[in-house]
C-alpha cells in the first residue's frame, strides 16, 4: 500500500510570500524531490538564470509548445504566460518523486483538474497586505508597474485560497517552514485512487 508513487506538491501564492526561500530552507528535509522549471515569456531577472529560474522563450516559442501539447498546464499571469512542461514532470513521477511546482491559481486548478488524487495544494501568503507591499518594494528588482500589478494580482488570488488542501501564513519564517515541511511529508504518503481500489480488492480477497 505504501510503495513508493509519484505525489504533487503545489505551492501558490504572492510573489514576495517567501515560497523559493522556504523551499530552500527544507530541500535537505523532504528526501528526493524535483522542482519543477517552469517556462515563461517573462522578461529575466536581475540575478536569474536560464534553466535555473525558468526556461526563459520568446512568444513564437511558447505558442508553439502550446501547439504541441508539451504543457501540463499554462497560464497568462501578470501579462505574461507560464507553463510546466509536461515531459521532466512525467519522467519525476514515474520514478516516485515528489514532484513541487510554484504555480498560480490557475494552475493550481489545472494541476488538480489532471492529478487531483496524488495532490496536496498550499497556498503561501504575507501576514497581510502591507507586509506583501513592504516586501515587493525592498525586492526592487521590479518596477513600480510591475509591483502594481503583482498587488492588485495578490488581491484577486487570496480570494481564492480556500481551494487549496493548506494555508501558510509566512509571519514567523521558521515556522512556516517548519509546517511547509510536516506537509512535504505528508504529501509523500498520499495515495492514488488506482492504488487504494486495488489496497481494497486485495483486502476483500483476504477476507474470503
Ligand atoms: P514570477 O514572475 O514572480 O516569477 O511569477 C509570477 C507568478 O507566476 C507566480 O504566482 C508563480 O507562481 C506563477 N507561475 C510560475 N510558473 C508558473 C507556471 O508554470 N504555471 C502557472 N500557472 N503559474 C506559474
Amino acid at each position: 500500500m505504501y510503495e513508493k508513487n509519484g505525489v504533487v506538491l503545489v505551492l501558490s501564492g504572492p510573489s514576495g510570500a517567501g515560497k523559493s526561500s522556504l523551499i530552500n530552507e527544507i530541500a535537505d528535509d523532504i528526501g528526493d524531490y524535483y522542482f519543477s522549471i517552469s517556462t515563461t515569456t517573462r522578461p529575466m531577472r536581475e540575478g536569474e538564470e536560464e534553466g535555473v529560474h525558468y526556461h526563459f522563450v520568446s512568444n513564437e516559442e511558447f505558442a508553439k509548445d502550446i501547439e504541441e501539447n508539451n504543457f501540463l498546464e499554462y497560464a497568462l499571469v501578470h501579462g505574461n504566460y507560464y507553463g510546466t512542461s509536461l515531459k521532466p514532470v512525467r519522467e519525476a513521477l514515474n520514478k516516485g518523486k515528489l514532484v513541487i511546482f510554484d504555480i498560480d491559481v490557475q494552475g493550481n486548478t489545472a494541476v488538480n483538474n489532471r492529478l487531483g488524487d496524488i495532490t496536496t495544494s498550499v497556498f503561501i501568503t504575507p501576514p497581510t497586505l502591507s507586509e506583501l507591499k513592504k516586501r515587493l518594494l525592498s525586492r526592487s528588482t521590479d518596477s513600480i508597474e510591475v509591483i502594481q500589478k503583482r498587488i492588485k494580482m495578490a488581491k484577486r488570488e487570496i480570494q481564492r485560497t480556500s481551494e487549496y488542501d493548506f494555508v501558510i501564513v509566512n509571519d514567523d519564517f521558521e515556522m512556516a517552514a517548519d509546517v511547509l515541511k510536516q506537509i512535504a511529508k505528508t504529501a509523500r504518503i498520499k495515495i492514488p485512487t488506482d492504488k487504494i481500489n486495488e489496497f481494497v480488492q486485495k483486502w476483500e480477497d483476504i477476507e474470503q
